[in-house]
């Protein structure tokens, strides 16, 4: 199978596959007809091959083992959430939401700091000892100075990842920094620069663009592009979740997204509280206390959570 790695409006993908040969594809008519729709991400089996212009037609899309929107992309099994450590301060509330938001898709979260080179040994330790108090081992790295982006690359190995996080802790840079060593060499906003794997240079343009007749000028999409990274896997190149509304959350399953309380349920053999329905705001018979450090965070957003219901 190959894999789709971008998706232009026109919608036409270009597929990937494991040894790295690309091809432009249209998406056969039959798809369209019955509303299959092509996502970034998509492992797709592709026909109608011509391999010397380098051509395709995506022909059935295989089922999807996750699927995200905002940026829309199948497939996902990562999610890399970003914070700095200064420049914006790390703030605990603020990182909490996003961590919510990412624990929400039910996809596995790693949390790495950035700017790490702007604070001294002690307050990482600080950090880090309440980090993995919260059920997260944080990777501290500086994409100035490169620290940790090894330890980033390994973790991003043969998966499928996209990075999140609030503006300005270093997304971009960030994909700037692990696109330097990937097989898409840069980028404009009509060409593909392309290499594949064995070596052969090839520019890529794209095609298709729809103008849309409304007269009020073309529709500007959300580009999304899987980068392929040279340890295997890929990155997502528009980050997701610049601002988490948290609105796949419910009262009932907020607890579920704090590892600390999934720890608590489940030390030795899985437990319940006695309401199947415990909100563990100290009902009889709950098995989640009131004192863990986050537990204010809980309430602060079961609050939130309860008013978006209420109006819903
Ligand atoms: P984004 O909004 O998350 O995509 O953040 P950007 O990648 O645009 O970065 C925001 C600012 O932080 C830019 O001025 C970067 O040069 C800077 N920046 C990124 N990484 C680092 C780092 O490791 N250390 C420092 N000191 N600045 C960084
Ligand atoms: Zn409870």
């Amino acid at each position: 199978f190959m894999r789709v790695v971008v998706e232009s409006s026109g919608f036409v993908g270009r597929g990937n596959n494991e040894v790295g040969v690309e091809l432009l594809c249209v998406v056969k008519a039959v798809l369209k007809k019955i509303k299959r729709r092509v996502l970034v991400g998509d492992k797709v089996l592709v026909g109608s091959v011509d391999w010397v212009d380098g051509r395709g037609m995506i022909e059935n899309v295989f089922e999807r083992s996750s699927e995200i929107t905002d940026p829309s992309v199948a497939n996902v099994d990562h999610l890399l959430v970003l914070f700095s450590m200064e420049q914006p301060k790390l703030e605990a509330f603020a990182l909490t939401r996003f961590l919510i938001e990412a624990e929400s898709t039910k996809i596995p979260v790693t949390l790495a700091l950035n700017k790490c080179e702007l604070v001294d040994e002690q307050t990482r330790l600080l950090w880090k000892s309440k980090l993995r108090s919260w059920g997260y081992e944080p990777i501290f790295c500086s994409v100035d100075t490169k620290h940790g982006l090894k330890t980033l690359e390994f973790v991003l190995r043969e998966q499928t990842t996209v990075l999140m996080g609030p503006s300005g802790v270093g997304k971009s840079s960030l994909i700037n920094a692990l696109r330097s060593n990937s097989h898409v060499l840069s980028r404009d906003d009509d060409n593909w620069i392309a290499r594949t794997e064995g070596g052969k240079w090839s520019e890529y343009q794209r095609v298709g663009e729809v103008s849309v007749k409304s007269g009020r000028g073309k529709h500007t999409t959300r580009h999304v592009s899987l980068l392929p990274l040279s340890s295997g896997g890929y990155l997502a190149d528009t980050p997701g979740f610049n601002q988490p509304s948290l609105m796949k959350v419910t009262k009932r399953s907020l607890a579920q997204m704090f590892p600390e309380v999934r720890k608590m349920l489940s030390a030795g053999e899985p437990k319940m509280c006695s309401f199947n329905d415990c909100l563990h705001l100290g009902e009889p018979g709950c098995l989640v206390p009131s004192d863990w450090e986050r537990y204010a965070y809980y309430l602060q957003l079961l609050d939130e959570i309860k008013i978006r219901e209420e109006f819903q």
